[in-house]
């Protein structure tokens, strides 16, 4: 995240956010294997089976606590942490920003079609703390994301992006934008960014999120059973999903900070203390839950609008 004035302090909208109001009926589908859960999704209009693996805590919490103060250091630990997971050869790939820069880090999870849901999060921080909170929270998550997917065929290429440099003004995911050429830009679907988890429940940033991301953000909240409330950071703050704003990509920031955690951020508080385990590991579920039901979501047709009409 990147910081604006001192006393600035997020927002919490007064609206909450809107349920998915064709989810009618959630249920959790006992697990045949320990790791696998079936989320079922009973829409008005289809159904959807949202099929996923999560890791057990101890894993996510393992990374989260693998972290070095060094950025060059964490970028080669995200890389052994895709490798671990499955992430390699060809499919794992560096791309030089800036020669005294880490690269940003590039793993590819192909799916049946090119069109693409990329997943991104800066593992770079500033000099003051351990930048365990902003953002080794997020970065050290999308090995385990990327795992969690990948055991059963998806519709969409899932491409996820370790960016570099976000604290230096959004110079990694700037950089991987542009290089895209707009035909490349048109095939991501969603942007799907995190940002400084684990400080307490998970937050979006609303005011700056696709509104069909939104929506389905909340539907899958609510048929998980797991929180997800509006905080939002314009006046404050940014983050690397703005990259793609800019060339009108649907995109949308998670993070976990509020008024009173925001102090933490950018400061010798940002330390492993910070983060609460059980909201984190929450963070982690609703995210693999949240990309599943994406791949079966998104681009799916408008039946909705359809049947509104002649
Ligand atoms: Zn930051």
């Amino acid at each position: 995240m990147i910081t604006g004035g001192v006393e600035a302090r997020p927002a919490r909208d007064i609206l909450s956010l809107a349920v998915l109001a064709g989810i009618l009926k959630s249920r959790l589908v006992p697990r045949p294997l320990r790791i696998v859960l079936l989320l079922g999704l009973l829409t008005a209009c289809a159904v959807a089976q949202v099929q996923f693996q999560v890791l057990d805590r101890e894993v996510i919490e393992a990374r989260l606590e693998g972290f070095s103060r060094k950025n060059d250091e964490r970028e080669a630990i995200l890389k052994q942490m895709f490798v671990q997971s499955g992430c390699k050869d060809d499919k794992l790939s560096e791309q030089t920003v800036k020669k005294k820069l880490p690269p940003n880090l590039i793993c590819v999870l192909p799916g049946d079609t090119n069109a693409i849901i990329l997943v991104g999060a800066h593992s770079d921080h500033v000099e003051v703390g351990d930048g365990v909170v902003d953002n080794w929270s997020g970065a050290s998550l999308l090995p385990s994301l990327y795992y969690s997917l990948s055991k059963v065929p998806r519709k969409h290429t899932f491409v996820f992006v370790n960016f570099t440099a976000e604290e230096k003004g959004l110079v990694g995911s700037d950089f991987y934008a542009g290089k895209l050429s707009p035909e490349q830009r048109s095939k991501i679907e969603a942007m799907i960014n995190m940002d400084t988890l684990g400080l307490g429940p998970t937050e979006v940033w609303a005011t700056h999120a696709d509104t069909t991301l939104l929506n389905a953000l909340a539907g899958v909240a609510n048929a998980m059973k797991l929180p997800v409330s509006v905080m939002n950071v314009d006046q404050v703050g940014s983050s690397d999903s703005e990259s793609f704003a800019k060339y009108k990509i649907p995109r949308i920031t998670i993070h976990s900070v509020t008024q009173q955690t925001w102090p933490i951020l950018h400061s010798s508080k940002d330390k492993l203390n910070e983060i609460k385990k059980d909201d984190y590991y929450a963070s982690y579920r609703l995210m693999i839950g949240y990309l599943a039901f994406l791949d079966t979501d998104l681009g799916r047709p408008a039946t909705a609008q359809a049947n509104t009409g002649h």
